[in-house]
């Protein structure tokens, strides 16, 4: 059963040359849904953050089951609206431009707060403050056709640096030239938001998919979700099959969006370098819920194999898969698995 796909009219991140060519991110196994009849299965999509949320919830009440996926919809919805960078209204955008926001809402504040706190424990791999390099990206492969130059590059890294972003008491601020990307965080905390809403309405067994970041709740009643994670250069084929009980998985990977056909120019930047991560093309990271989720596959990714590994083998609860550009696959020491194919 194919359960997300990405649209490509719609970019959140507005990277207009970037083809978006996988479709499939993960596989649902579709196996008996449930072996209780008295659960009925409620599922909606819709389209938010750049991508397709389903919400799938198992229930022995549908009416519940509707207002409860409703509420989260609206929440996500209230996120978007607030985080997304090309909307001037949004509050991520009246920060990138005064470089001021003051009372900032709870959700930009947990954001960045907890952007910041992977930023220290990545010694700075996980950096919201790349956008002035994705804004180059753009512009360059959008008016030229071609990468930008290494000097130009250079010179817009000089913006990159997540400690000029301050939360304080009642505002936060970010310093003169920089400007702020939520993109690698911020699907994994509306997914966690919305558990709270089903959780709050009673739903017990749920799952929650917003394109490469995936979160369950509760068992099904004939047990554990299982996850397929596609292999990311053969849409057709995929690595292994995780369960996914009560927790969440988030896949970061260049074969999404990316500006040339190498994908040595796509929407993972190192800020290191300024250019885009290119050791891995994949990071999968398993952990107890989607916003830690989301940002450790894209810190990871941008870690690459040695550090990336090491990093989330440091971290108690977290497991990871990565895949680098030679294609060798590796699993950190705990990492759940139903079954391989490989
Ligand atoms: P996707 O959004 O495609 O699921 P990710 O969660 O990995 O993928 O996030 C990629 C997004 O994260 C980029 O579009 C950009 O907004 C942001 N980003 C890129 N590089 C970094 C980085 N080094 N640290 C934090 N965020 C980043
Ligand atoms: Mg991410």
């Amino acid at each position: 059963m194919i359960l997300m796909q990405i649209d490509m009219s719609m970019s959140f991140n507005k990277i207009p040359f970037i083809r978006i060519l996988l479709i499939i991110t993960f596989l649902l196994s579709a196996t008996n849904i449930t072996a209780d009849d008295s659960f009925q299965r409620v599922q909606r999509t819709e389209k938010m953050m750049d991508t397709y949320f389903t919400i799938t919830v198992y229930s022995d009440n549908p009416d519940t089951a509707e207002g409860a996926i409703t509420e989260a919809f609206n929440k996500i919805k209230e996120i978007e609206y607030g985080l997304n960078l090309y909307n001037g209204d949004s509050e991520l955008s009246r920060l990138n431009r005064k470089k001021i926001l003051k009372s900032p809402s709870d959700d930009i504040r947990k954001n960045i707060e907890r952007a910041l706190y992977f930023s220290n424990l990545t010694n700075g791999a996980f950096d919201i403050t790349v956008q002035p390099i994705l804004d180059l990206y753009n512009r360059a492969f959008m008016e030229k056709g071609v990468a930008p130059a290494g000097e130009t590059i250079k010179r817009e890294l000089k913006r990159v640096d997540y400690r000029s972003v301050l939360v304080k008491e009642d505002s936060i601020t970010i310093g003169d030239d920089q400007v702020i990307t939520l993109g690698g965080i911020a699907k994994g905390y509306a997914v966690e938001e919305a558990v709270k809403i089903l959780r709050r309405h009673n739903i017990a067994i749920a799952l929650i998919d917003a394109g490469g970041n995936m979160r369950a709740l509760g068992k099904k009643p004939e047990g554990v979700w299982n996850i397929a994670i596609e292999d990311p250069r053969d849409m057709s084929n995929y690595i292994t099959i995780i369960p996914l009980n009560n927790m969440a998985v988030s896949t970061s990977g260049d074969y999404e969006r990316y500006f040339d056909n190498n994908r040595e120019y796509h929407h993972i930047i190192n800020p290191k370098t300024g250019y885009s991560a290119t050791e891995l093309i994949s990071a999968t990271v398993v952990t107890d819920n989607a916003f830690d989720a989301d940002a450790l596959s894209t810190a990871v990714f941008v870690l690459g194999k040695e550090k990336g590994l090491k990093l989330i083998e440091s971290m108690p609860g977290v497991e990871g898969l990565i895949i680098t550009r030679e294609r060798e696959i590796l699993r950190s020491s705990g990492f759940p698995e139903v079954k391989d194919n490989k």
